[in-house]
């Protein structure tokens, strides 16, 4: 009886699941393992975090996915270790081997040490982080009316750490809520006084944009009410007050940190190939050090004369990394296998209804177009049917009454809570 070779796949995210779905129906047994029992769209994170879509529509169970896929299995655990001597991994719950190994175990928040913020802050790298950030906004509303508490104390401030896409998405989504839902689902409260705030470490928000992206995204911030605090470094956090280098301090029970994000690493592979918390690899995303270990997405770090400092952490990337490694594994032998090459196709961000900035290779935009180039790229990218449709309609629900309807507080009690 023919063995079909046995792939275990860390991580369900961009890279794992193109991998893993570019090996549907091939001669490969394939074994995706993750955490989580859904692959999550990170990109739009902040639209549930802001109540704007449901977090069902960004999810998208892997049993679901692999329904139908005889080859690929879904396992949910968390892998704890790889050794490597063996063709194995140990998982939470059991032992797995492999012929191949693929990690593709992506990113975290990176709080660079500051415990502080870790314990206090919002990070947004999951989906229940994303709806804790919901939460925890939506109930410092309620528990404002509920206590008769003026909200001059500033504690209702909502900051954001950080510049970078998410950071500037986050800003403007929330700042049109100031602007459009709040005054209507709490008419007895004055907004006038609630800051959204978004502190950065650089002079002008999206750093790794053009510098007429960044002009543009600074303004339509201004525009729509975001305090933009530039050249800031946070220290520190209790709870109650973010305290900045500068020795500027700003009240907030609200504080989400966008500030950057490092890798997920597992024990057992060589401390001299991994730099930075990611991976070394070679071009064919082979673990240095290793003949049967890759690494893809996030997680890996591979230089080439492009990016002699490794690739942008971008979905892009993930997406084809995984997909050239599943082609090239599907290959008679490595002599056939191709390079990755990383073909940059640019950048977007919206900050806001009708207010988008677009950088591609050859060309720049900004404004309402780039803001419907930014929705129909996003629908593209989604998974599933269903789900465009879903976004699509909350959306033009917005759109059309500037308002949504999935601002529910979901707490789980802790009963059987298997929180991860
Ligand atoms: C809020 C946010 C917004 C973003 N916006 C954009 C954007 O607009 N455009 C863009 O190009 N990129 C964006 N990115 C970056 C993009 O999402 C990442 O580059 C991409 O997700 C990387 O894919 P990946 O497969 O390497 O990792 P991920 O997609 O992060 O997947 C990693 C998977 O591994 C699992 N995992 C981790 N550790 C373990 C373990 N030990 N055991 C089992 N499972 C494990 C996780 O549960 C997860 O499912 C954004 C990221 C975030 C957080």
């Amino acid at each position: 009886m023919e063995t079909r070779e046995k792939i275990i796949v860390i991580g369900g995210g961009f890279a794992g699941l193109q991998f893993a779905k570019k090996l549907n129906g091939k001669r490969k047994k394939v074994i995706v393992i993750d955490k989580v029992n859904h692959h999550m769209f990170q990109p739009l994170f902040y639209q549930v975090a802001c109540g704007r879509i449901e977090p069902s529509n960004i999810s998208f169970p892997f049993r679901k996915i692999f329904q139908r896929s005889h080859n690929i299995q879904y396992r949910m655990c968390e892998v704890e270790k790889i050794v490597p001597e063996e063709n194995k991994i140990i998982t939470c719950d059991a032992e797995f081997t492999y012929d191949k190994l693929v990690i593709a175990t992506g990113c975290r928040t990176n709080f660079f040490g500051n415990e502080q913020m870790e314990h206090l802050a919002f990070g947004m790298k999951n989906t229940q982080e994303a709806i804790a950030i919901r939460n925890h906004v939506l109930l410092t509303f309620e528990k404002l009316i509920i206590e008769r508490r003026r909200s001059d104390d500033g504690n209702w401030n909502i900051v954001i750490v950080g510049s970078g896409p998410t950071g500037v998405e986050l800003a403007g989504a929330f700042a049109e809520m100031k602007k459009y839902i709040l005054p209507r689902d709490y008419p007895n409260m004055n907004f006038d006084d609630l800051k959204i705030i978004l502190i950065s470490s650089t002079d002008k928000p999206l750093s790794n944009m053009s510098e007429q992206s960044q002009e543009m995204s600074e303004k339509y911030l201004k525009e729509f009410g975001v305090e933009y605090l530039k050249d800031e470094f946070v220290t520190g956090y209790d709870g109650d007050r973010v305290v900045m280098k500068s020795g500027k301090e700003i009240p907030s029970n609200n504080v989400i940190w966008a500030a950057g994000v490092t890798g997920n690493i597992i024990s057992g592979i060589k401390p001299e190939y991994i730099i930075r918390n990611r991976y070394v690899t070679d071009r064919y995303n082979r673990v240095k050090g290793y003949e049967n270990i890759f690494a893809i997405g996030d997680i890996a770090h591979m230089e080439t004369p492009k990016y002699p400092d490794a690739h942008p952490q971008v979905a892009n990337v993930a997406i084809n990394q995984g997909k050239n490694l599943a082609s090239n594994l599907l290959k008679k032998s490595p002599a056939d296998w191709k390079e990755y090459e990383y073909i940059d196709r640019g950048s977007l961000a919206t900050i806001g209804k009708h207010r988008a900035v677009v950088d591609l290779p050859n060309f720049k935009f900004q404004g309402v177009i780039a803001w419907y180039f930014w929705m129909f790229l996003h629908l593209m990218l989604i998974l599933s049917v269903r789900n465009k449709i879903a976004i699509f309609f909350n959306w033009m629900w917005s759109y059309i009454n500037k308002d949504s309807s999935l601002r529910l507080i979901i707490i789980p009690n802790n009963k059987n809570n298997t929180e991860q």
